[in-house]
């Protein structure tokens, strides 16, 4: 079995149940295996019965990020929708470009998307897209750990169901048991009643749970009251989609109702708030989840709404946006955020007890942050530079499952060079955008 030290580093400390952090200095981090062995004062273990030894120096040790909702091989057509509303989004970029799209496309774009993540500290993503099986190949290959989904509309009908339901049993505890996959339908405003019923009949059947976006906007939430009476929450209560376990994507535009709803439901919530920002969507209502015990992930969504695939911007984003609604300071505090950003991270993607806290027993997915620079000088808090002045290119060293897979900013997995060439290659094709060869259309 394999063996691992991190000497004489920082350890992030956060309780399961409690927004509360602590910065434990001068430890030493064991892991053997793929799990986390041991969190001790440093200088007690004997170097030469490990395997690897890492020489933290004063950095910090937390748990691996993750990213509770993407659609990560999108990162392919990154910059290509600017300056447009969500209807255009959709309707004359998204779905007409994505119409373009070749498997090929997803396990390259994939592979960019997971590089940029393990750069900036994420091991774990819950991702929403098509072809995911090349997805998959792509998670194996980069050493990461996924939720992966392959994203279906009511359009396709119970082929669509069936082909998604194929891929949830293939892939189901694949690359050694990093991958994960649920059933994935789009939104309850491009998936009828009786599709979201067989989906969840589907999820039940396979012992899995339903990855779907849901409330994007207080105009969606309209939009549903005034055609059928109810808000998108209440359509995934009534249809069942909410008994299985549910990762929801956004719910920006939620009803007071609708929290008594989520309240009672073994859902949680993926937050992305750049997404938010850029297309105008409006505020979530994050500390009115926290209050009713819904738990909330950090997210980025898709780089053709966020353009990075950044957790520590969605952490910032996150603070200061839910400061501003507030309309305090003393809102959203650092404890708060960096509970988000861990703990409740991994109780969205249903890890909560494996996931997010560096204590012995936990999967040792674990990133080696560099506080060293001169940003962060000098350090009074470690917790506020966590929230306010990290970059993800302050992340050194990142190991999942008990590997190491990028050491002193080096990728170890992947091939950097090949895969931006690879991407490179389809660009002027992967550009094309014919409104008439949508794959779907936006209208709520
Ligand atoms: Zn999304």
């Amino acid at each position: 079995m394999s063996s691992l030290l991190i000497r004489n580093c920082r350890v992030l400390q956060i309780p399961l149940d409690e927004p509360r952090a602590t910065v434990l200095t001068g430890q030493d981090v064991i892991v053997r295996g793929n799990r986390i062995e041991a969190v001790q004062p440093t200088g007690q273990a004997d170097i030469s019965h490990f395997h690897d030894v890492i020489e933290a120096d004063g950095m910090l040790v937390m748990p691996g990020l993750i990213n509770t909702h993407a659609h990560v091989p999108m990162v392919i057509f990154r910059g290509l929708a600017e300056d447009v509303s969500i209807e255009k989004w959709f309707n004359d970029y998204m779905w007409p470009l994505e119409s373009n799209l070749q498997p090929d496309d997803v396990y390259w774009g994939m592979q960019l998307g997971l590089a940029e993540m393990i750069h900036g500290g994420v091991t774990s993503v819950a991702d929403h897209y098509f072809y995911m099986d090349r997805a998959a190949q792509a998670v194996e290959k980069a050493g990461t750990r996924a939720l992966l989904g392959w994203a279906i509309f009511g359009s396709g009908g119970m082929d669509a169901i069936n082909q998604t339901a194929n891929f949830v049993r293939t892939y189901q505890g694949a690359a050694g048991g990093r991958i994960r996959t649920w059933m994935a339908p789009h939104a309850p405003y491009t998936c009828d009643d009786d599709f979201l019923r067989a989906c969840v009949q589907k999820a039940e059947e396979l012992g899995v749970g339903i990855h779907i976006h849901v409330s994007e906007t207080m105009g969606q939430t309209e939009a549903s009251l005034e055609k059928r009476g109810l808000t998108p929450i209440q359509v995934l209560d009534q249809t069942g989609v909410l008994d299985v376990p549910t990762l929801l994507a956004h719910v920006v535009g939620a009803m007071p109702g609708d929290m008594a709803i989520l309240a009672r439901k073994p859902t949680g919530i993926a937050h992305a708030p750049k997404t938010y920002l850029k297309l105008a969507m409006g505020t979530a209502p994050v500390r009115a989840f926290m209050g009713h015990g819904i738990p909330v992930g950090l997210a980025t969504d898709g780089a053709v709404s966020n353009n990075t695939l950044d957790i520590w911007e969605s952490l910032r984003l996150m603070a200061l946006t839910q400061k501003q609604e507030a309309g305090s300071p003393e809102m959203m505090t650092i404890p708060q955020n960096l509970f988000i950003a861990t703990r409740m991270s991994a109780r969205v993607i249903g890890q909560a007890h494996e996931l997010g806290s560096v204590e012995p027993g936990y999967l040792a997915d674990l990133i080696l942050v560099d506080l060293s620079g001169v940003h962060h000088q000098p350090l009074h808090s470690v917790t506020a530079s966590l929230v306010f002045n990290t970059a993800a290119s302050d992340v050194n060293t990142v190991i999942c499952d008990g590997r190491i897979i990028m050491q002193e900013r080096k990728l170890l997995t992947l091939h950097e060079g090949d895969i931006v060439a690879q991407v490179n290659a389809g660009m002027e094709r992967l550009a094309q955008r014919v409104p008439s060869r949508r794959i779907q259309v936006y209208n709520p």
